[in-house]
């Protein structure tokens, strides 16, 4: 397949046309989304819908999710530059690529070993080598680099990981997939002191987060 070699005017209109207009108003955000090339992230069959309005598979049963779904989640998490940020579920690398353009401190937790090699290979080869890459259950969190500014889940879970609301800072964020199999709502969970408060925001479709504290195994299709 032929390829070329910026897709930036792609890129311009993903950000216009399934950022903007949808109310994505976080400039730092909507700069990362016109530079990280998403084309980079996603399997060569799929390279020309890279930057189309949906999710794109990677393998592994495993997707990409959709940028507004992205976007979404970031900005919920309201990420500045130089917050640590954790981030449970690499996949393919895109939106730990875009906060590390949003010169944020990233902490990323796969299961899937080759997922997360690849991922790290390629954000090793974009430059972004301050994006820290581990293959482990993200529903245990990363206890290490605790606490954490921000915590974004990109797979949905039955219920909140006790550990990640552990590992969030004073009045850090946390923002995760909740509901059943194929049917979620989107949490935003603030912490406040010993307190947190959640928002439930839009509804929206993940892969299962697989682990301890979510899914025990993958859930079965209905
Ligand atoms: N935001 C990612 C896509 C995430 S897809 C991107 O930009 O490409 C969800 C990922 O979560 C999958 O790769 C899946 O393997 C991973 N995952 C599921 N359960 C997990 C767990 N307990 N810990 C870490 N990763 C998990």
């Amino acid at each position: 397949m032929k390829r070329r070699a910026s897709y930036g005017p792609e890129r311009r209109q993903m950000v216009e046309k399934q950022l903007r207009a949808r109310g994505i108003r976080d400039s730092s955000l909507l700069e990362a989304f016109l530079e990280v090339p998403r084309h980079r992230f996603v399997p060569d069959k799929w390279v020309e819908r890279a930057y189309d309005d949906g999710p794109i598979p990677i393998g592994h049963d495993q997707t990409v999710s959709q940028p507004y779904m992205i976007a979404a989640m970031v900005q919920a998490a309201r990420v500045s530059p130089g917050n640590r940020v954790l981030e449970i579920g690499t996949g393919s690398g895109y939106q730990a690529a875009l906060l590390s353009a949003m010169k944020a401190q990233v902490f990323t937790v796969e299961r899937i070993p080759e997922l997360a090699d690849q991922a790290a290979t390629r954000l090793d080869e974009l430059g972004h080598r301050d994006v820290e890459v581990r293959v482990a259950d993200g529903t245990l969190g990363w206890e290490e680099f605790a606490p954490f500014k921000s915590v974004i889940v990109g797979a949905a879970s039955p219920r909140i990981p006790e550990p990640l609301l552990q590992q969030l800072g004073e009045t850090g964020r946390l923002v995760i997939p909740v509901g059943r199999d194929y049917s979620q709502v989107l949490h935003v969970v603030t912490r406040r002191g010993d307190g947190y408060r959640t928002k439930r925001a839009e509804r929206c479709i993940f892969v299962p987060l697989i682990g301890k504290f979510a899914w025990k195994r993958k859930p079965a299709v209905h």
